[in-house]
């Protein structure tokens, strides 16, 4: 087998998103990346991509485009050789100073009986139905689960929508959940939850699924359950990267692995499984592994958005999780009802929710429920970077009408808590004095 250098002395595993951005970031220095494809791509969960067309509007870009001075071998990392720092990819042997681990993740098997044999679609092999089904079972309502039940039951499809959980997007704050909830019951989705599903048997072109209150019988079943990282059977225990099946691998502070010439970046290492996240891991990777960073995982505001209609945006902390590190907070809620551009938009189910340290206008959290929260919480999350306390968003001036004049209102709504008693006695005199 022959032997080769990697170039700039970083090997790749993973040419999907963070595998792509540590090689753009490495820039001229170069790199080798080992990719079974020689594009990344994406396939954006748009609610308007689904109002139409069962076509998904893919963007590919090359990986040739995307990183230019990285050296392509197109072939899987199939093994790790211990002690010699060389990695197996194809035909060659090649030699690494470090090694970037960017395996991604695959969709999540569920262990329902029956459920293998009978046939189910996944979120990647549903992009390739070619005909829509016309009943579907969606079985998980997380986000992706919640994202591809909407989208096929506002293209035409019955959907049902399972989870054992007693509410959709379980994690996600329950006034939000809330509302999305009511939004399927309008568009139409049977929602089965707080469901034990028994077993799955084909019948003809139906599949059955049994439930211990009945069946009910489907032309496909989308299983939504999550993404698993992409660490089996590449022989990380060779050369001491310690992993977990669910977890991934194992990564400290600073995305190293237990082996310290070994780093990981996006899905196979992370909690959050999200094209910026492969970003933002890739930007740490990068500072630590050549300019000897200290930079941190931890110290990053993890924004997400579930692209449902509305969509559901978060940044930072959950009232649950401030309660579990025992840290009280204040909450600043604005209804979307309140908010002019949302009620000419028709749209007034949604809110703006904040969280700051209790007695302060520190950021802590926040959820927005809105068409466009997505691009509303970059305000908010700018915020929490920059340092900025809540009260400095009713500086704000945002322009009228728009829906994120929500997030000045919440502000508004915080500096009115400052009024103490007394301030506002001498507001009173001041104002009757001049009068
Ligand atoms: C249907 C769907 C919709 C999504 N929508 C969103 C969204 O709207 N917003 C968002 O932020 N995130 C979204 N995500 C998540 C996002 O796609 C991932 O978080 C992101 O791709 C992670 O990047 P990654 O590089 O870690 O993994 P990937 O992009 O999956 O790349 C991993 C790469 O490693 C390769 N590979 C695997 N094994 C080997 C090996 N042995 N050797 C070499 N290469 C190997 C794979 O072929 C793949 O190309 C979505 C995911 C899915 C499935």
């Amino acid at each position: 087998m022959a032997t080769r250098k990697a170039r700039g002395g970083t090997l790749i595993a993973g040419g999907g998103f963070a595998g792509a951005y540590v090689a753009r970031y490495l820039g001229k220095r170069g790199c080798t990346i080992a990719s079974p494809e020689n594009f990344v791509l994406f396939t954006p969960m748009l609610p308007e991509a689904a109002s139409g067309t069962l076509e998904p509007r893919h963007v590919v870009i090359p990986l040739r485009v995307m990183c230019p001075h990285a050296e392509l071998l197109l072939d899987r990392l199939t093994a790790l050789d211990t002690d010699t720092h060389t990695a197996t990819v194809g035909p060659f042997k090649v030699e690494y100073e470090r090694l970037v681990l960017a395996l991604g993740s695959i969709p999540r098997a569920l262990p329902i009986p029956g459920l293998a044999e009978a046939g189910s679609l996944t979120n990647e092999t549903v992009f390739s139905l070619t005909e829509l089904p016309k009943r579907l079972a969606v079985i998980g309502a997380g986000p992706i689960g919640c994202e591809l039940a909407q989208a096929f039951r506002r293209l035409g499809s019955e959907v049902v929508l399972f989870d054992a959980a007693p509410h959709v997007l379980v994690r996600e704050d329950a006034d939000a959940a809330e509302i999305l909830q009511r939004a399927f019951v309008r568009d139409g989705i049977r929602l089965v939850l707080s469901c034990e599903l028994r077993r799955v048997t084909r019948r003809g072109p139906r599949r059955v699924i049994e439930l211990a209150a009945g069946e009910v019988a489907v032309d496909e079943i989308l299983v939504g359950a999550g993404r698993a990282p992409n660490v089996e059977g590449l022989g990380l225990e060779a050369v001491g990267v310690q992993y977990d099946p669910a977890r991934g691998v194992l990564v400290n502070d600073h995305l190293q692995t237990t082996n310290p010439r070994i780093y990981a970046a996006g899905d196979v290492c992370m909690q959050h499984k999200f094209t910026h996240m492969a970003d933002a891991a890739a930007r740490i990777v990068i500072q630590n592994t050549l300019f000897l960073g200290r930079k941190k995982l931890s110290a990053l505001h993890v924004p997400w958005c579930t692209y449902t209609d509305p969509e559901i945006a978060h940044v930072g902390m959950y009232e649950r999780d401030a309660a579990r590190q025992g840290i009280a907070v204040d909450t600043f809620v604005t209804p979307l009802s309140t908010v002019d551009r949302a009620i000419a938009d028709g749209e007034e189910e949604g809110f703006v929710k904040v969280h700051v340290k209790k007695g302060t206008d520190r950021i802590l959290g926040a959820t927005i429920v809105a068409r466009h929260a997505g691009e509303m919480l970059n305000e908010i999350t700018l915020a929490m970077v920059g340092g900025l306390g809540l009260g400095t968003l009713a500086n704000v001036i945002h322009p009228y009408p728009t829906q994120a004049e929500a997030i000045r209102k919440t502000a508004d709504a915080y500096n009115r808590t400052r009024l103490t008693p007394r301030v506002k006695r001498v507001f009173q005199s001041w104002l009757a004095w001049t009068r």
